[in-house]
């Protein structure tokens, strides 16, 4: 027998609790009963969202909602800086183009992050960009690019949003929009809330619903306006992913308890503990300047291979992380630590990883890795 351990960035573990709310018989959602879950749900979201604007609720995985903010905020023939330092970042640009936005990348060396002053730069040039897309977390390397900074170039642009991919770091990290001045925040269920995939989240800033008006680009189902519309009267536009929102209100209702900052608190700690543990080991982490705290990017050692580390997890130890995508595959592999993971999951993860290493050939002297993440947790 052998349980099977989830540490991917997304999907990530959901919690029994979270399991058994959505195990309710299901109903129907056009009921009294259903706009309860609707009216918690959209206050807890705004409260996690850090808004006061209405957050949308779309059924579908995160890509959904960052094809939304392309078609809902721009028109064709549009201009728009695409950060891209990851496959997310490359994402972005995909929708873009498909939708013929026109594309001015950035393009920033996996394992970095963006600097400010290169958007900065760019838009003084004033080549009226309608948008900068980039990632908070972009899972595909580990890195956090700067949020606030972006977003503080942006606000002097009324032309320009800043749109933030922000699915493997919102509930894991501080993103407070409005305070930010973020135009667009988009989230997604499998990430740092704890629920399986299927819903996508969007929120606008008043600037960004300006734009809103006068985007020309095709759309149906992730209409933004009509989705905001249907909201405010407490309804969804289309049949929502009823279960998987009685689940939401359920995480939602947890994140409360705990409260923000603890919940920031906890996934630094836990993210502190991983990269200790991983230096610990002699291995070096992908992101090193500006890593985010939802997960941890790893280089594999001299003679490694990567793809095998996560090969081994998953076919010996029924354990699922991530390995590399792309140019980073068989380079580096990827352990998750967003969402429903707390101090001892760290420590077991660690423990994991060291077998992975030494089954591979590295020398590894057991418990070097998890006697540094136990430091840290202790502290
Ligand atoms: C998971 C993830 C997405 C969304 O991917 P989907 O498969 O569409 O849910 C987007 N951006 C980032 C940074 C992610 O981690």
């Amino acid at each position: 027998m052998q349980k099977y351990r989830l540490f991917a960035p997304g999907p990530t573990p959901v919690s029994e609790a979270t399991s058994l709310a959505m195990a309710q018989p299901l109903i129907h959602h056009r009921t009294q009963a259903f706009e309860k879950v609707l009216e918690e749900v959209r206050g807890g979201l705004k409260w996690l969202f850090q808004t006061s604007q209405e957050v949308l609720i779309f059924a579908s995985s995160g890509s959904g909602a960052m094809e939304g903010a392309i078609t809902n905020l721009l028109s064709k023939g549009d201009k728009a800086i695409v950060v891209n330092g990851g496959k997310f970042g490359e994402r972005w640009g995909k929708i873009c183009q498909a939708y013929g936005v026109l594309v001015d990348e950035v393009k920033v060396e996996w394992g970095q992050a963006v600097s400010p002053q290169v958007i900065a730069d760019r838009l003084k040039k004033g080549g009226g960009y309608k948008a900068v897309f980039f990632q908070a977390s972009e899972s595909s390397t580990g890195v956090y690019h700067p949020v606030k900074e972006i977003a503080a170039l942006t606000r002097g642009h009324p032309e320009t949003l800043c749109v933030v991919d922000a699915i493997s770091a919102l509930g894991a990290m501080n993103l407070p929009m409005d305070e930010w001045g973020v135009d667009v925040l988009v989230g997604g269920s499998q990430k740092a809330f704890g629920l399986p995939p299927g819903l996508a989240f969007a929120a606008l800033s008043v600037k960004a619903w300006g734009h809103a008006e006068k985007g020309t680009l095709p759309r149906f189902y992730f209409d933004f306006k009509k989705e905001n519309k249907s909201l405010q009267k407490n309804q969804t536009a289309y049949t929502p992913a009823v279960s998987l929102l009685i689940g939401l209100a359920e995480v939602l209702r947890r994140f409360r308890e705990e409260g923000l900052e603890n919940l920031f608190n906890r996934h630094a700690r836990l993210a502190k503990a991983m990269r200790a543990a991983m230096q610990a080991l002699g291995l070096k982490l992908y992101a090193e300047k500006s890593p985010v705290n939802s997960l941890t990017a790893v280089m594999t050692p001299e003679g490694v291979d990567g793809q095998k580390v996560y090969k081994t997890l998953s076919e010996k130890y029924n354990m699922t992380i991530a390995g590399g995508q792309d140019q980073a595959k068989g380079k580096i592999f990827r352990i998750a630590h967003l969402g429903y993971f707390d101090d001892l999951d760290v420590v077991l993860a660690v423990a994991a990883v060291e077998w992975a290493l030494a089954d591979q050939g590295y020398r590894v002297e057991f418990g070097k890795g998890v006697a540094a993440a136990m430091e840290v947790l202790r502290s």
